[in-house]
């Protein structure tokens, strides 16, 4: 038995934050959540001062197999599979010391990342806990068709799911629309028919899988939406010149309750965002107000891996975006734990701290609920019961 002693803990829901807490852990889960004072015999006990506990972070849009570098498809076509699941272990390990226990990667090459998520299920202290997509579904020559994903046509993409369960995926990830980091696709257009659209969620909810879409622009979130996605990743609703917060689609996701998948966050530092994004911001801000009171369920990805200010170990500065973005600590915290471990399809298990979930927790310096930024200052991450780092 573990005790960990705190100053306070904000166990993923709030709304705030439980004084002088004694979680108590025993076989990798959380066995009870106690008053401090309580005296525990015979447990081992980490006292972590004048910190805060948290649930681990649950990264909902990673990519542990881009390298962050300035050639990120470049260094991985020329990878071999031993090279890039080296690579994949490292990434894997920069964001578990910032204190993300679980992740969702959302596209590698050749299933890789399922690999390491045997090696983290024996070995907490070997990374986050994963949850994988494998190549994403992609047109010929579409957004990272360089992944091998390549799915095309009715017969053609209900085959690709089909093959994606039988490897033990956890979620199936879809290129609705181009994205920028394809040259020659289009961010703001479908690559896919509604047909082919349609199979795709057909299949996967057959094998018992969710599905989630790329889509920056209104064009595929609509898309998506109406052809009966969970999940929107990025979710921002833009046009070729700016954003359009479709009302009726955004009813629509209300409604039907599909789930965003927000990538926020950069490491400070990195050139300041060109001007057509920097443009779109304000416009940003309200347009994520009106996802928040419709109702839609947000949680926080940060699409680590894809730029150099995307390093992996940078989520928590999505946290501190989300704030920038009119969020409040307690509501990006949310999105950050117990939302994006419903998102992942591990609500009940992860993203709280509570009796029964997985003891993965992390201590940060200072009180997050009053300034976001003390989530940069991870003192203690422990995966399964286990301290690491
Ligand atoms: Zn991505």
């Amino acid at each position: 038995m573990l005790a960990v002693r705190a100053r306070a803990l904000f166990d993923g829901v709030g709304p705030g934050l439980v004084e002088r807490p004694t979680v108590l852990i025993e076989h990798g889960r959380i066995a009870a959540v106690q008053p401090g004072g309580t005296p525990v015999i015979g447990a081992e006990v980490l006292d972590v001062g004048a910190a805060t506990l948290l649930p681990g972070f649950i990264d909902t849009h990673t990519h542990l197999a881009f390298d962050a570098s300035t050639d990120v498809v470049g260094r991985l076509t020329d990878a071999d599979d031993d090279t890039l699941l080296d690579r994949i272990r490292a990434a894997a390990q920069a964001s578990l010391a910032a204190g993300v226990t679980t992740v969702r990667d959302l596209g590698d090459r050749g299933y890789l990342t399922l690999r390491l998520r045997t090696e983290t299920a024996q070995d907490p202290a070997a990374g986050p806990h994963i949850v994988a997509s494998g190549p994403p579904l992609t047109t010929t020559r579409g957004h990272c068709w360089f992944l091998g994903g390549r799915a095309e046509g009715v017969d053609g993409v209900r085959a690709a799911v089909r093959e994606r369960a039988e490897r033990g995926v956890d979620v199936v990830k879809v290129m609705v629309t181009g994205g920028d980091l394809t040259p020659g696709s289009d961010p703001y257009s479908v690559q896919y028919r509604r047909d082919e659209l349609h199979a795709i969620v057909d299949e996967a909810h057959h094998h018992g899988l969710p599905v989630t879409a790329h889509a920056h622009a209104v064009t595929g979130i609509r898309e998506a939406v109406t052809t009966g996605f969970d999940t929107i990743e990025h979710c921002f609703f833009l046009t070729e010149t700016g954003v359009d917060f479709d009302r009726r689609v955004i009813e629509e996701m209300a409604r039907r309750g599909v789930t965003a998948s927000l990538t926020l966050g950069a490491l400070p530092g990195g050139p300041p965002p060109p001007p057509h994004i920097a443009r779109r911001i304000p416009s940003l801000v309200t347009g994520l107000a009106t996802l928040r009171e419709a109702g839609v369920t947000m949680a926080l990805g940060s699409d680590s891996g894809i730029f150099p200010v995307k390093a992996h170990g940078s989520y928590p500065h999505g946290i501190t975006a989300m704030t920038d973005f009119g969020f409040t600590p307690a509501q990006a915290l949310r999105a950050a734990t117990s939302t994006a471990a419903m998102i992942c399809g591990l609500g009940g298990r992860k993203g709280r701290i509570a009796a029964g979930h997985d003891a993965d927790l992390i201590a940060v310096g200072g009180d997050p609920l009053t300034n976001a930024a003390a989530v940069h200052d991870v003192v203690a991450v422990l995966r399964g019961g286990v301290r690491v780092g």
